[in-house]
């Protein structure tokens, strides 16, 4: 039986809930449910039209309940009288199977039948912009190599560390906050937990971020790639095998190191190399923009990197690689960007993870190469998608990822994000007109 959360907003002083939950496109939904009426919402969920989120349904379906989970409760540092909850989606007295959250519970709960808890840390990169969002909003960052920049960073740290002080406050143990590697960019990072909680985190996250910002008049971006000659905004995240107990990491070599000298066990090659066997059609999820491939595939921004992979391959400490082993024990997947789904994309690499260790997937080697430089010499080497449409058309044939996440969430995934891309190709654009009007 889980906790009351009426009686928690007695005992907390919690006048309303936003009750919240998370479309296929990523969009934050909620319903402001004030205390007085969350009893019933706990029980029976609130109500929501489908048709009117980025689900495949239509205005004839019934009343879709978003049921809230007490465990996900977010008291906002910033308004303590709102309490934020996480939902999962139900329909006709069963869970909503193309529905993210739903998808990765599922996904947590096979891993667990098999012995396995999943621990995820991500880091979640942002902008902070003009309220247009037509330039960044700070104009003395302009330096050409900006990452770190102390000055730049101190002109945000209003913003910076209010964000910081809420995620003291909520318990998340954050420990560093910086100036990334474009003009206005910034990253702060916390510890990872177990995958449910981080996911729920990665959303509360970006909408504390964007609230905060807009408090003090400015706006913030998780675009993958705001500004053309700027680094664009990756979402990497680092990622771990556990036993189920969660005092046991199942990803690190025992004893000596292993022999590729990455500090990783038998298991974590397996489904390291289950990544890598979906690594192009995950992009669909991992990249669900349009904006997305502009960010991989990217010529070398004014800093001098992109620090997003081109291709499918791992390394040790490397940035230049799609799969980096910064220590033992644990990967980090450096493809996903700062639209990407935090449920959808987790529940992703989980199936491919899963499919690497039942079918026992080899990796191959690290490749020891800085593939910015050298990545042309590295002959056996796999691209990645170039844009939405192929990245789309691959997803939706994978049969691995339709087995894992379902025939239902992948036709609706599939639907919606054909339906975006076909938005994307009858828009016609300057590029056009400036390379054709002579034609
Ligand atoms: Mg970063």
């Amino acid at each position: 039986m889980s906790e009351s959360l009426e009686a928690i907003a007695k005992k907390r002083k919690i006048q309303y809930f936003l009750v919240s939950w998370v479309d296929l496109f990523g969009n934050l939904r909620a319903k402001l449910v004030p205390s007085r009426a969350i009893n019933d919402m706990q029980r029976d969920g609130a109500g929501f039209a489908g048709f009117a989120a980025w689900l495949d349904m239509t205005p004839a379906y019934p009343d879709l309940f978003a049921v809230p989970d007490p465990e996900s409760l977010i008291q906002l540092p910033w308004q303590p009288e709102i309490g934020w909850v996480a939902s999962d989606l139900w329909m006709d007295g069963k869970p909503v199977e193309a529905s993210p959250r739903v998808a990765l519970k599922r996904q947590l709960e096979k891993a667990k039948k098999k012995g396995f808890r999943m621990k995820t840390g991500v880091e979640c990169e942002y902008h902070l912009v003009n309220p247009e969002g037509t330039d960044i909003a700070d104009p003395a960052d302009t330096e050409s190599k900006p990452c770190y920049d102390q000055m730049a960073l101190m002109r945000q740290y209003p913003v910076v560390s209010k964000i910081c002080d809420a995620m003291i406050k909520l318990g998340w143990n954050p420990y560093q906050n910086d100036h990334e590697d474009a003009n206005g960019q910034f990253e702060m990072n916390w510890d990872f937990d177990d995958a449910l909680k981080t996911a729920d985190r990665h959303v509360f996250f970006k909408y504390m971020v964007k609230s905060i910002a807009e408090e003090h008049g400015l706006r913030a971006t998780f675009m993958p790639k705001p500004f053309k000659h700027l680094t664009g905004n990756g979402c990497h995240a680092h990622v771990s095998f556990w036993n189920s107990t969660g005092k046991k990491n199942l990803f690190l070599a025992s004893g000596k190191k292993d022999k590729r000298g990455l500090g990783l066990s038998p298991l974590a090659y397996q489904a390291l190399g289950g990544i890598l066997h979906s690594a192009s059609d995950l992009a669909a999820i991992f990249n669900p923009t349009v904006n997305s491939y502009k960010r991989i595939n990217a010529p070398r921004t004014t800093s001098g990197a992109t620090w997003a992979p081109n291709t499918i391959t791992y390394a040790g400490n490397n940035r230049t690689h799609m799969i980096r082993v910064p220590d033992d024990g644990r990967f980090e997947l450096r493809l996903m960007d700062g639209a990407s789904n935090p449920y959808l994309s987790q529940a992703g690499f989980l199936v491919a993870m899963l499919d690497g260790i039942d079918n026992n997937r080899d990796p191959g080697e690290p490749t020891h190469v800085n593939m910015y430089e050298e990545g042309h010499k590295v002959k056996t080497t796999r691209r990645l998608p170039l844009n939405l449409l192929d990245a789309i058309r691959s997803f939706d044939k994978n049969k691995i990822l339709r087995a894992g996440l379902g025939d239902e969430l992948v036709d609706a995934y599939v639907k919606l994000k054909l339906q975006s891309w076909d938005s994307y190709a009858s828009h016609l654009s300057s590029w056009e007109r400036d390379n054709t009007l002579d034609c």
